[in-house]
């Protein structure tokens, strides 16, 4: 007989852990991938810069990007990494068509806006893919468009986008497609070549498993060539970085050092695992036992099963009104996982990300304590609001 699930038992595997994030990150990563960052690196010394460019060479290959395609490397947070793409390939005299169904794709209309520069906005249901037809439209309408932004995960909703149809339109149409790649990079199989697109970014602490810090962009490297001068700002600017980088093989300002190192060892696991489909396959099977597991129990799915992605999953919340989410988040942390709330504006939703060092039978775990945290709270109807019904 199986040993009872020990939550405490299983994230101390991870390292001091005693819960699991089951967020869309930053999430719960390996032991090795936080012991990477016990000692110190001089951001001039050659270990770090080999270190830096083993990096870039790994990560161009996992996008399919060959010779053509650069590795910049950026400092910060996820978004840093997207205004910095957006900000260093789309000139200032450009136009750029972005694709919106979610609080990512709004995100990049506001960088738009804080460039000062023109975009497009084609907006769809938070509940729905992308429009393609609409794009294709847009973009014979609109002569003036040079570039086309998506997001491939919408993680706002968990909303899978057909970003093999977008690049095919865009490309039919001589657009350059720009990608938010920030939480399917990894995961789900994505090449710059085939696509094709002229960027992509993901951050350093999402799908790929390392820690916060610093996020990247795959570039093509004969557009990011015509780029100098492009970028609104100093900081962001990738051309700057990447050519500096070229000539000294060095970040332009202090490097993320701890964190490229997590990255170096979070990369390596990645391949242990099989790569992009070893990750991609663990993460569909952790999606696929929580949304059986969790429609058992009677909640129900925001999204259509045909465009849901393995990342995050949202649910809608349970109409009695017993339910609050603060509590069920509350009872649920103290059970060892923590779970994170909805972005919508559609409904109540919240949301469970699959992604990080976890496993099937941690979201087996995670089971159980929705049951038992229910069963405390009293709520024996965990399905939601009909919206056909006139209750207020
Ligand atoms: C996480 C994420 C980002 C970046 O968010 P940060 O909080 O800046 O790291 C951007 N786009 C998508 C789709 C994301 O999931």
């Amino acid at each position: 007989m199986a040993a009872e699930y020990d939550v405490l038992e299983r994230a101390g595997r991870t390292g001091e852990n005693h819960e699991f994030l089951l967020t869309p990150g930053p999430l719960t990563t390996s032991k090795a991938v936080k012991a990477a960052m016990q000692r110190d690196w001089g951001s001039w010394d050659q270990p770090f810069i080999d270190l830096t460019t083993d990096i870039c060479n790994s990560l161009t290959h996992m996008a399919g990007g060959g010779e053509d395609f650069v590795c910049v490397p950026i400092q910060g947070s996820g978004t840093f990494a997207v205004e910095a793409m957006l900000g260093t390939m789309v000139p200032r005299n450009g136009h750029c068509a972005v694709l919106v169904n979610g609080a990512y794709g709004e995100r990049i209309v506001k960088i738009f806006d804080a460039m000062e520069r023109c975009c497009t906005v084609l907006r769809s249901a938070e509940t729905d893919a992308y429009d393609v037809a609409a794009l294709e439209q847009a973009l014979i309408e609109h002569v003036s468009i040079t570039h086309v932004a998506a997001v491939h995960c919408e993680t706002t909703s968990g909303v899978l986008n057909p970003l093999d149809a977008i690049a095919v339109v865009a490309a039919r149409h001589g657009r350059a497609l720009l990608v938010d790649a920030m939480s399917s990079f990894a995961a789900l199989p994505i090449d710059v070549y085939a696509l094709p697109c002229d960027g992509l970014v993901s951050s350093a602490n999402k799908c790929i498993q390392g820690v916060p810090g610093m996020g990247f962009a795959i570039l093509r490297r004969s557009a990011l060539a015509a780029t100098a001068g492009n970028a609104h700002s100093l900081s962001l600017d990738l051309q700057d970085q990447w050519s500096y980088m070229e000539k000294s093989g060095r970040w332009r300002f202090t490097p993320p050092t701890h964190a490229a190192a997590a990255l170096a060892a979070a990369i390596e696991e990645h391949a242990d695992e099989g790569g992009v489909g070893g990750r991609g396959g663990r993460y569909a099977s952790n999606h696929a036992v929580l949304v059986r597991g969790m429609r058992d129990i009677g909640f129900e799915t925001l999204l259509a099963d045909a465009i849901q992605s393995p990342i995050i999953t949202a649910f809608l919340e349970p109409a009695d009104p017993r339910f609050t989410f603060q509590k069920f988040y509350d009872l649920l942390a103290r059970r060892g996982f923590v779970i994170y709330p909805g972005k919508l504006t559609a409904a109540p939703t919240f949301r469970i990300g699959t992604i990080g060092a976890i496993e099937a039978q941690d979201i087996r775990g995670l089971l159980s304590a929705v049951k038992a945290v229910l069963e405390e709270m009293e709520v024996r109807d965990a399905s939601p609001e009909r919206t056909t019904t006139a209750a207020v």
